[in-house]
């Protein structure tokens, strides 16, 4: 027998980030209620009224926040959508927030007097969770109080220790399993309700969660969950939201959605649509599936389970069907295998060999090689077809993905043997089911779709073989539209896209096909003339033709030498490739400059691998006061994502123009994909782009993210170079953000560019210094360092020493308090030296222990390798302040500002919520 129809006109497939599953109803069904303000902190901060709205904003604004703010709040009252440019160093993020919660208040207050029942909510999108971070952090700094809920997987927030190494569809399966069987420690349903209630606000980052999950024993991810419902503002990584599957699991109906950094949206909504399936997790869906099959056909209560699911008396015909889907996992495995002995792959630069087809093609040869008859008659010897005997076919497509949906909910729960690999594989055929849906349909209504209804035509499919000689399978979305045409579809009452850099302007309506009625560009904050220059090299040319040229690589090598004299601090030098940067760094090192260079500057290289920048990235940090350089790639992390302000980042050098690789297939794809549409006449213009428009766009985008480094607030200043003539080029340089073009200065020659630049600085730059005052300072800093390592250690060990005196003495009474009472002690800029990091993590809390009479001291550090440093003791609370209060302990707080500035700093916690019970001791570092 079939599972029930209605079920397999319900499959919905699962997002690998897992953000939501079945289990959650997660509607926007909340109450209407008015945002919470923080009243104390209006008294203290700025009312302003922008076109009819009450903005508080924590500072006198400036201009351009202002106007930021205005338009943010008319593209609302309109029902607009926007697209916000504003450089870094703005405070836009800041402007943002204030004016959407502003609004958003005011809108609230106008719903509850007409009894309008529907509530809107923000949906706030960043790239990544370090950015929502720092959107957290100026939440914090408004008066808005609204209830958030930050979304994230169950990778990013699972606190079990035994699962710190899984990670994807294995992880969800496994939480999945725990959270049935009651087994996971940090979920209680109750409990996670309870408290999602409690707490609405105040908890705005992943981190926050994480820390309030660890000091609760509660699971973030559910917590975060169940928050949603309550939820005035939302906060995500945007390729959640732009991901196929994402409105199935919340719903973002009634929305202003903001996409902050949203100079990456095309790609990331392309990526979002865009789908692959490599040959190993084939090979591992056929192992999973079969392991299942067996316990199903030999442990009667996952049988009896799986029968109550489907509704049937008996499951002998369903376990058939589920071994003839074995079978066409198995064939589609061997009909890949033996495609990559075919001449048919193309050799790349790589090493890797690919074969670009048109993507209709992938249903027929799902329907074609999944299907093998011999093998299903020989393994069932009876005459009896299964559904699936013929492999998948469009008539059983729906059903199969039923099948494999319910064995996937079923068996994931109780089965000992995971089966991520096999729900990948259901995911797979459940995307490319998706877009057959879309030409069954139109068959079924006999209506003709216009080429971008027609789903298949906007994506590429590409046979990828590796260098380990493995193939995967890529359905390539081409085209960015697709994902925000999902989010159009539902009710939405603005997008709002916002960026440093959003130039140029036009191309967006193109790209993603909507209106966006308000297009705002800002000026920069910062007094150009002075904080600023951007010089343009005429000679340097790093294209692909002209990358051989020795002669350039060592007179690129010779003048960042120069400079590095007579730039202060860190510098950047971001190339267009990581072959580009290897070229030079190998070159560097023949020439011995690099040797020279390391000399003045700390040199480091941006690692190809992302877990490991954050590493380098602290190298560099430790080292930029000195000197540093930071050689790396254009659309990397330091060009893209870290913050360097200040001393950070005094230069940047951009070396060559960051083109798309049209060597790349994926790019020629692309282009060639809108060449089509524009020779297309079903298209008008504001749709069309050309190929050639959009590879330059590319380029500079790219290019003005990497300018953007190098000023990151009012006070910020610093010098680019562009080290290539291409950036001369019209095309190019029309691109560039405005305030970069008032900015730009000739290449006259090194030696004037090198005279120009000293003045900068020393004008600039008060704490700039020659050479010999350099070691001078360096001298005394050093020294003083010193004193103040010592006074750290005493700090530490005349505590430690004090606390062991009290442990080996039991003669301490205390009152008996009733509930645990924290005390923290943090330091603040004690030292430059590792035991300023240690110490800044560890913690001294003073608890009394129940039941005890006593008050723990525990002296806690987070870092495992002072971890044995671990001292505990017990005192009473007079003895406590006796010990604090002895004149005799002078110097033990001798760096402090005054030992009585110390003392006094320690307060009685006041008596809040247990939780809240936390009195924080800070050391300031002696003027
Ligand atoms: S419920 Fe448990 S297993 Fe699941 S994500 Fe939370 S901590 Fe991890």
């Amino acid at each position: 027998m079939n599972p029930p129809i209605s079920m397999s006109q319900n499959i919905k497939s699962k997002s690998h980030h897992q953000l939501i599953d079945d289990e959650s109803d997660l509607t926007a069904k909340g109450r209407i209620s008015e945002i919470e303000l923080d009243n104390e902190l209006c008294k203290k901060q700025q009312a302003l009224s922008l076109a009819y709205t009450e903005i508080y904003f924590p500072h006198k604004p400036y201009d351009v926040q202002l106007k930021y703010m205005e338009s943010v709040v008319q593209t609302l009252d309109r029902k607009h959508n926007a697209l916000l440019e504003s450089p870094t160093g703005t405070g836009k993020t800041l402007s943002l927030l204030c004016a959407s919660l502003g609004w958003l208040t005011k809108h609230r207050k106008e719903q509850q007097k007409t009894n309008n029942p529907t509530k809107l909510r923000i949906i706030y999108a960043s790239r990544t969770h370090a950015q929502l971070k720092q959107v957290a952090q100026e939440l914090k700094k408004t008066v808005y109080k609204p209830n958030v809920s930050v979304l994230g997987s169950r990778d990013q927030y699972c606190l079990r220790g035994d699962f710190y190494n899984i990670k994807g569809n294995l992880l969800n399966q496994n939480c999945r399993k725990v959270v049935k069987a009651n087994q996971c420690q940090y979920f209680k349903k109750d409990v996670v309700m309870f408290m999602a209630l409690q707490y609405k606000t105040l908890i705005n980052s992943l981190e926050e969660a994480k820390q309030f999950g660890y000091k609760n024993k509660i699971c973030p991810y559910y917590f975060e969950r169940q928050r949603l419902d309550e939820a005035d503002i939302i906060l995500l990584p945007y390729n959640y939201l732009l991901e196929k599957d994402f409105q199935d699991y919340v719903n973002i109906d009634n929305s202003i959605l903001i996409f902050d950094e949203a100079h990456n949206v095309q790609s990331t909504a392309e990526e979002g649509s865009s789908f692959f399936i490599t040959q190993n997790i084939i090979i591992e869906a056929e192992k999973d599936l079969e392991k299942w099959i067996d316990e199903l056909e030999t442990v009667p209560i996952f049988y009896e389970q799986l029968k109550v699911k489907l509704n049937q008396a008996k499951l002998y015909n369903e376990l058939k069907e589920y071994r003839s889907i074995v079978i066409t996992i198995r064939t589609f495995s061997q009909y890949l295998e033996q495609l990559k002995q075919q001449p048919i792959f193309t050799l790349q630069d790589t090493n890797e060999k690919y074969q670009i087809l048109d993507a209709r093609q992938i249903q027929s040869l799902i329907f074609q090689y999944t299907s093998d008859e011999d093998n299903t008659f020989r393994l069932w010897n009876d005459s009896v077809l299964t559904n699936y005997a013929k492999g998948i076919t469009r008539n059983n497509i729906a059903r199969y993905l039923s099948h494999c949906m319910i064995l996937i909910d079923v068996m994931s729960e109780l089965s000992q043997f995971p089966a991520n690999h096999f729900e990948s594989w259901t995911k797979f055929i459940m995307n490319v089911y998706d877009l057959i849906r879309v030409e069954d349909e139109r068959e079924k209504q006999k209506q003709s779709l216009s080429s971008l209804q027609n789903q298949f035509n906007q994506y590429k499919l590409s046979f990828m073989i590796d260098v380990a000689n493995q193939i995967t399978i890529y359905m390539w979305c081409l085209e960015p539209s697709l994902a925000f045409q999902r989010i159009l579809s539902k009710n939405i009452h603005s997008v709002l896209l916002t960026s440093g850099t959003l130039s140029p302007m036009q191309s967006w309506t193109c790209e993603l096909r909507m209106n966006f009625q308000t297009q705002f560009q800002s000026p920069h904050i910062i007094n150009i003339q002075q904080s600023l220059i951007v010089f343009q090299h005429k000679q340097f040319d790093f294209s692909y033709q002209q990358r051989n040229n020795d002669e350039q690589f060592n007179r690129l090598g010779q003048n960042l030498l120069n400079f590095s004299y007579v730039i202060p601090n860190g510098i950047l030098v971001i190339f267009s490739s990581y072959s580009l940067m290897f070229k030079f760094r190998s070159k560097l090192t023949s020439s011995k400059l690099l040797f020279r260079l390391n000399e003045i500057k700390h040199c480091l290289w941006e690692p190809q691998q992302t877990g490991e920048m954050q590493n380098v990235f602290e190298l560099y940090k430790q080292h930029s006061k000195k000197g540093a350089i930071m050689f790396a790639v254009q659309r990397g992390k330091v060009a893209e994502g870290i913050d360097f302000s200040d001393e950070l980042c005094r230069a940047v050098f951009l070396v060559g123009v960051p083109y798309p690789p049209k060597q790349d297939h994926k790019v020629s794809q692309k282009m060639e994909y809108l060449e089509k549409i524009y020779n297309d006449p079903e298209f008008n213009d504001q749709d069309r782009l050309r190929s050639q428009e959009w590879y330059c766009q590319q380029a500079i985008r790219a290019t003005n993210q990497a300018l953007g480094r190098v000023i990151r607030h009012v006070n910020d200043y610093g010098i680019v170079f562009l080290c290539d003539k291409r950036f001369e080029y019209t095309d190019i340089k029309k691109g560039f953000s405005e305030w970069v073009k008032t900015a730009l200065k000739p290449w006259v020659n090194d030696d004037e560019v090198l005279k120009q630049t000293k003045a900068f600085y020393n004008r600039t730059d008060n704490n700039f210094q020659t050479p010999s005052q350099k070691i001078m300072t360096e001298e005394k800093s050093s020294q003083q360092s010193e004193v103040k390592k010592r006074n750290l250690k005493l700090f530490g060990l005349k505590c430690q020493k004090q606390l062991e005196k009290l442990k080996s003495d039991s003669q301490y009474d205390i009152e008996e308090q009733e509930k645990p009472q924290y005390l923290q002690i943090e330091s603040k800029q004690v030292c430059e030296t590792e035991e300023k990091q240690q110490f800044e993590q560890s913690e001294i809390n003073f608890t009394p222990s129940q039941g005890k009479n006593k008050i723990k001291i525990q002296i806690q550090s987070n870092k495992a390798q002072v971890d044995d440093q671990i001292v505990n003791s017990a005192l009473n609370q007079q003895k406590l302040n006796q010990i604090l209060n002895n004149d005799n302990n002078t110097d033990q707080f001798n760096y402090f500002t005054s030992q009585k500035d110390f003392f006094s700093s320690i307060k009685q916690p006041q008596q809040q919520s247990e939780s809240q019970r936390k009195g924080i001791i800070k050391i300031k570092q002696k003027k």
